[in-house]
């Protein structure tokens, strides 16, 4: 350990010199076996990539090119800190789907929705400052809050999403002991990791508790469109516009590379969100915002999007047959109605993080539990997703999955 901190130092002559914020910012410790993961030979049930092969290339290659010809020149121009107009109205229809109305002047552009986690953590967040999340949650947005110095509190789950008993519980605590809490963190709709989803009356008793506490609430809601069972549940935004800020992304709907999505806030919290916006990338990119605006507005986004579900959905049964037929006695997971993920909880005994290394040995890769927790809980869990891999590997993957959780077994 003391030679590799050694080596850490020669390695990098910075290291005296960064920030207190740097420090937080490590490489996780299954990255390197991520790179082996990608080998063809793995079936890789760990990452969350977004299957796109669907997506009509050639009509949108023709219609981009006309877009170019047309407005290249404002496209490929700075644009406004706020984001263009045009897309930001588009982006209120998007919202319908999920039963919100919203004005386009009280939504701001960014980088996909992980920009929108950064800079909604970066005008409300000091250091030392408290965020609840999910217990699991995202490990983008932990990543996010530990690179603001913010101390993330989990608070439990069951299979309607978060318990607001355990929150009004968390929060009551935290006040107690004097700690500030700054935002409630959630992802309602086919939560990554977990794969749970709050029905409509958990959203409503959550609103409650979190306006009784004083809580403000960010929903993060990048899979809410690819359900597969029926319609949309109304956004957490819906129910509450005043109190909740909304993120949304079109990396799940369309395309992760055009780094396209937006935060709607209330008016006042808009304005400080530009404002940081404009002092991190001056405006979000406008060619980007073009290329997305030209999509919707000359391409059956909607259909595509019945076209993605159906897809996903066919994995997702996959997945969970696969999990049915290999996975030992005293195994068990979540069974999503939407989204990419499905969270297991392994045998008493058995270790994530410790069994990745034989996994990836027996071709089969998934996320181990503790990456989705600040505070190193989950190693009787592991993420696995369905959204990548064909349906063929998918139950292939499972099967090798079982095989080792069956070796581990027997150790
Ligand atoms: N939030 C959640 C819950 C996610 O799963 C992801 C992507 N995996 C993001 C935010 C970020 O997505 P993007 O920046 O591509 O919009």
């Amino acid at each position: 350990m003391a030679r590799a901190a050694r080596q850490d130092t020669r390695l990098d002559t910075w290291a005296g010199r960064y920030a207190s914020r740097a420090h937080g910012m490590t490489a996780s410790a299954v990255r390197s076996l991520f790179e082996v993961a990608n080998r063809p030979e793995v079936v890789s049930l760990a990452g969350g990539m977004p299957n796109i092969a669907d997506l009509p290339l050639d009509v949108i290659a023709d219609n981009l090119a006309s877009m170019v010809f047309k407005e290249g020149t404002r496209a490929m121009q700075y644009g406004s800190g706020q984001g263009e107009p045009v897309l930001r109205e588009q982006i209120t229809e998007v919202m319908r789907l999920e039963h919100i109305s919203a004005h386009r002047d009280d939504i701001t552009l960014t980088v996909g929705s992980q920009q929108g986690l950064d800079l909604v953590t970066r005008i409300f967040c000091d250091p030392g400052d408290v965020v609840l999340a999910e217990a699991p949650s995202y490990v983008g947005a932990l990543g996010t809050f530990r690179s603001y110095e913010v101390d993330v509190v989990h608070v439990g789950m069951d299979e309607h999403g978060l318990d607001p008993d355990a929150l009004r519980a968390a929060t009551g605590a935290l006040k107690a002991a004097g700690r500030t809490v700054k935002f409630l963190y959630t992802i309602p709709n086919f939560q990554n990791p977990a794969g749970v989803t709050q029905p409509l009356e958990r959203r409503v008793a959550l609103l409650e508790v979190a306006r009784e506490l004083g809580l403000l609430v960010v929903e993060d809601n990048p899979y809410g469109l690819l359900t597969f069972t029926g319609e949309p549940i109304p956004a957490m935004r819906s129910l509450d516009a005043d109190n909740v800020i909304y993120l949304g992304s079109f990396s799940k709907t369309f395309s992760p590379g055009v780094r396209v999505g937006w935060v709607l806030a209330p008016h006042a919290v808009r304005e400080k969100l530009v404002l940081a916006q404009e002092s991190a990338t001056l405006c979000p990119p406008v060619f980007s915002q073009y290329v997305v605006s030209t999509y919707l507005a000359t391409c059956d986004w909607q259909g595509q999007i019945v076209s993605f579900r159906d897809m996903y959905r066919v994995r997702r049964d996959a997945m969970l047959d696969g999990l049915a037929e290999h996975m030992p006695a005293g195994t068990t997971w979540t069974r999503p109605d939407g989204g990419f993920f499905v969270w297991v909880t392994l045998p008493e005994g058995l270790d994530s993080q410790a069994m990745l290394p034989r996994a990836i040995t027996s071709r089969v890769a998934y996320v181990p539990g503790p990456a989705f927790f600040a505070d190193g809980f989950g190693a009787r869990n592991l993420r696995v997703s369905y959204c990548y891999p064909p349906p063929d590997r998918i139950r292939e993957g499972t099967r090798r999955l079982g095989e080792v959780l069956a070796n581990e077994l027997s150790l």
